[in-house]
């Protein structure tokens, strides 16, 4: 089983997304089902409304989940189990106050040494902590042994008792912490195998850690995705606009060449252009790099640019919002630009009204007056000679005229190659 575990806290990052991607991906190789868990405990954090924001985007996308679960919905699982291990002793109520914790932080901070969790509230017997009314909240013991696990990509991995150290897995407020409700769903979910950002890498310890404690013994396998870096190497943050998904769709990138970009990026694949379909029939997570990936906006644009080329006319009418006779307008100017709402404004700059310099006022219009009048020409020589003898204009005033009236601006492609794809609509398009 495999599963994407997206918090509802904001905008999905690129980061999220390519690890849906690959779970999915995973999940179709394998016959194995994929589960979408939103992982809705922390309710300081949570924004309403990004739990349908994410599935719109992976559906968006073509990743289709096999059953959607809400983490808040198992609350009674979370603590059922933090119960069980209390009472087994691997896990015990802490009374420590936010105050002593933070003096205890500085404490640390001051001497140049790691904080650690003391151990103060462990020692507490069991009389004294039935005594106590102190609100508390409930640690896990420390392991008794090195951690370990082998990570897909990273290789073997190894956390001292001290890396894991005593950690909260459940509030005062009796709900679970992250890494506590992320263990135990895992393990009720039956997930045999996790891909995930290398920002969870230290979680992944702890998480073994509590189903080790409970008895569990089936292993899950894990991946950890290496981090995205932006174009000046550092750690793209959430607050970037590249890094948001939902703004690279408003911006106008296509799903599936966004889903193409980020399988390849860091990846050895054996082609640059390809849909997830046909990922599914080649990817390996063992490819992916261990080192991170950067961030190209160019490679970004030019599979863009290559998708928008492929995609047949129905997706094109559907994306672009614009008559399916337009695909090859559309595909066109590709050579152009890159984004659906640039390649949209040249299309209807082409059939809108024209701004006319001064200048060219008055050729524009005998040329206008012109077209209206000629037959239609299905070679644009045979119409480019016949509308330069009617109208007398020649040269740069002739090119540059009949440039501004079919497509409203002094520069752009081989008017010899656009002239098929518009000859049409000629008149359409110099009578508006
Ligand atoms: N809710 C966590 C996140 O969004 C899930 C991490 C995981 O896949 O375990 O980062």
């Amino acid at each position: 089983m495999y599963r994407f575990a997206p918090s509802p806290t904001g905008d999905m990052h690129i980061g999220n997304l390519r690890a849906a991607i690959f779970n999915y991906i995973l999940a179709k190789q394998s016959g194995k089902k994929f589960i979408l868990r939103i992982e809705d405990t922390d309710q300081d954090r949570n924004i309403s409304g990004t739990d349908s924001e994410i599935q719109e985007i992976l559906t968006k996308f073509g990743i289709k989940w096999d059953a959607l679960y809400y983490q808040s919905k198992n609350l009674k699982f979370h603590r059922e189990f933090a119960n069980k291990l209390l009472i087994d002793k691997k896990a015990f109520c802490c009374f420590c106050t936010q105050d002593d914790l933070s003096a205890k932080k500085d404490l640390a901070k001051e001497q140049n040494r790691a904080y650690r969790y003391d151990g103060t509230c462990e020692k507490l017997s069991d009389l004294e902590v039935l005594n106590e009314t102190r609100e508390f909240v409930v640690r896990m013991k420390k392991p008794n042994h090195t951690m370990k696990f082998t990570d897909v990509i990273k290789g073997d991995l190894n956390f001292d008792l001290d890396d894991v150290d005593s950690f909260v897995i459940m509030r005062s407020d009796k709900t679970p912490t992250y890494n506590f409700a992320c263990a135990i769903d895992d393990m009720l979910m039956d997930i045999s195998f996790v891909v995930r950002g290398e920002d969870h890498v230290s979680n992944t310890p702890k998480q073994d850690w509590i189903r080790e404690c409970l008895g569990y013994e089936k292993s899950i396998k894990y991946a950890h995705l290496p981090i995205i870096l932006n174009k000046d190497g550092k750690k793209m943050s959430k607050r970037e606009k590249d890094s948001s998904v939902k703004n690279l769709l408003d911006i106008g990138y296509l799903p599936e060449a966004i889903l193409n970009y980020l399988v390849l990026l860091g990846n050895k694949a054996p082609v640059e252009i390809f849909t997830i379909k046909e990922a599914i029939k080649w990817f390996d997570i063992k490819n992916i790099s261990k080192s991170p990936a950067k961030f190209d906006i160019d490679k970004l644009n030019q599979i863009n640019r290559e998708h928008i080329r492929l995609a047949d006319s129905q997706r094109l009418s559907e994306i672009f919002d614009i008559d399916e006779k337009f695909s090859d307008l559309i595909k066109f100017y590709t050579q152009e630009a890159s984004l659906i709402p640039e390649i949209k404004a040249k299309i209807l700059a082409i059939f809108g009204k024209k701004n006319i310099p001064d200048e060219f006022k008055k050729s524009v219009e005998i040329l206008r007056n012109e077209i209206l009048k000629m037959q239609n020409f299905a070679d644009f020589d045979d119409f480019k000679s016949t509308l330069m003898k009617n109208s007398n204009l020649k040269g740069k005033m002739f090119f540059m005229s009949l440039r501004i009236l079919l497509t409203n601006t002094t520069h752009g492609p081989e008017l010899c190659e656009l002239y098929p794809l518009i000859k049409t609509y000629l008149k359409e398009i110099v009578s508006i």
